[in-house]
Order: C-alpha cells, then structure tokens, then sequence
C-alpha cells in the first residue's frame, strides 16, 4: 500500500478529471494537498470538500500557472500551511485542434504557455524549498503525443515532447539534491478533456485499436502518480511512466 502520510503535495490543475483523482487519492494515502484550479472554484472547491469528508487535509488555491507571481503566491500559501513541500505534480495543461495552416500564434502561445512554461514555473517556484530540504518529488503529466506526435495537435504534442526533455534533464540536474523528477504518460483518458471527441461512441472504436481494450480512467493514471510520489519509489528518477493500455505499441 501506498504511504503518503504527512506529505505535502501541490497539484496543478486539481479541480478536475486526472488532476482531481490525483489529489482525491493522494488524501486518501495521507498527503495534504493543494488543489490548484484556474477557473472553476466549484470543482477545486468540490475536490476539498470531499478529502475533509474523508478526514483529510487539503486547501484550494487559484492560480493561473502562466503567471510566475501568483505561482509563488500558491507556494507561499503551501509553506505557510504546512512548512514543507514533498511533491509537485504539474498536471494542468490544454489541448486544442488546430491545423498547422490554420494555426494562429495566440493558440500556439497558449498551449506552449500552460502546458511547458506553465510547468517550469511551478517547478522553478517550488525547488528552491526542495533543495532546502534535500528531498522532493516533481512528476510532470506528459501524454502518447509526447512519443509518437499527435497530427492536428502538433502543438500540443511539442509541448508534451519538451515536458519529458524537461523531466530527463531535471532528473539529473537534481538528483545530487535528493529530487527525483519523473513523468506520466497518460493515453486516452476519460476527462472534460476528451468528452468532445468520445461523444456519440468514437471511445469504443478506439478502444479498439489499444490493446488493452479500454479507455483510461483518470485513477489508472492516479496510481502511477502516486507510485511515482511515494518512498517505494525513492530510486527511480527519470523515467517517463506509460499509462495508456499499451496504445504507443499499436500506432
Ligand atoms: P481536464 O479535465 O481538461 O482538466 C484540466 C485542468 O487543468 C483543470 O483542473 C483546469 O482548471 C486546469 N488548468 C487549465 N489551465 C490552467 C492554468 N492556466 N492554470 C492552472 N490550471 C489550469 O484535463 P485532463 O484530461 O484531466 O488532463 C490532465 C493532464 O493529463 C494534462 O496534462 C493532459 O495534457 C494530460 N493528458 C490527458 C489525456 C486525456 O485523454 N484526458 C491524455 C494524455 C495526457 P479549471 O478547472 O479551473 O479550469
């Protein structure tokens, strides 16, 4: 079993689908947590509710991760209510179609800046505590589109490629100050993020083509984190973490 208990953990984009199950199942192993959100109190606020229903510690703060000041707010209010921090997990990220003709530098700048800058700057907000403390666990949510691209997303899937170029030179960066750095690669996975694209049935005719036979579930993907968080975990650093049925072998 996973023991998380007494740790601190931030995770961005908590309020819903993966982020929320992170932090849903990180409070049920013992973590405090943090849930981050942008825009939606409710769902952040829904999150907390239930881990304190559940005799856990959590506390909801808004940040938008593009914004370097209100990052360091969220740590600032981290430390001030638990003087530590064991675990980022930076999980908010955007995917949006867009054909690469079509493709305006708004929407371009937008997905690179939540999902890459946004990244760097809660870890570049959190590691000067983590080296304090000669310990702490960063784990980056990349995706399927990291590895094999994503046509019509090719944004996306960039964004995605520089998370685990990130996670691999952080890793080594870090390690002589006791933190390791990992990512999650999720495939598809059942969130407000794909619903669009599984309306009408299309999920079953994809999962078809995974070998495994089924769409994810935000907790498979919950579990690897949480590995991945946890002291079981204490020699691995590095590694970029497949969640996906199996699909990068299928195409
Ligand atoms: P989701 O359901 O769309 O939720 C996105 C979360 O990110 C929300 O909590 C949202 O907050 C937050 N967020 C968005 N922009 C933000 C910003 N600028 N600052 C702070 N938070 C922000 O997404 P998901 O499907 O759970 O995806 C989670 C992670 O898994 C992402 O990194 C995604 O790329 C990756 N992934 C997902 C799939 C999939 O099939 N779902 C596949 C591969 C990889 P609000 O609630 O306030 O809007």
């Amino acid at each position: 079993m996973i023991d998380l208990k007494n740790k601190v953990m931030i995770v961005t984009g908590g309020s819903r689908g993966i982020g929320a199950s992170i932090c849903l199942s990180a409070a049920a192993q013992g973590a405090k947590v943090l849930v981050n959100y942008v825009s939606n109190s409710e769902s952040a606020s829904s999150v907390v509710e239930d881990i304190e229903k559940n005799g856990g510690d959590a506390i909801a703060v808004k940040a938008d991760v593009t914004d370097m000041s209100s990052v360091q707010e969220m740590v600032t209010l981290a430390l001030e209510s638990w003087s530590k921090i064991d675990i980022l997990v930076n999980n908010a990220a955007i995917w949006n179609e867009s054909p690469i003709e079509m493709m305006s530098d708004a929407v371009a700048d937008e997905t690179m800046s939540i999902n890459f800058n946004g990244s760097l700057n809660c870890i570049r907000a959190v590691v000067p505590t983590m080296i304090k403390q000669g310990s702490g666990s960063i784990i980056n949510i990349s995706s399927t589109a990291a590895q094999r691209g994503e046509a019509f997303h090719s944004h996306y899937a960039a964004s995605k490629g520089a998370i685990n170029s990130l996670t691999k030179s952080l890793a080594s960066e870090l390690g002589p100050k006791g933190i390791r750095v990992n990512s999650v690669c999720p495939g598809w996975t059942y969130t407000d993020m794909t619903a669009e694209v599984f309306r009408g049935g299309s999920d079953l005719v994809i999962a078809e083509t995974i070998p495994l036979r089924r769409i994810g579930k935000p907790e498979d993907c919950a579990a690897a984190v949480l590995f991945l968080a946890s002291d079981d975990a204490s020699y691995i650093t590095g590694i970029s973490l497949n969640v996906n049925g199996g699909s990068v072998l299928t195409g």
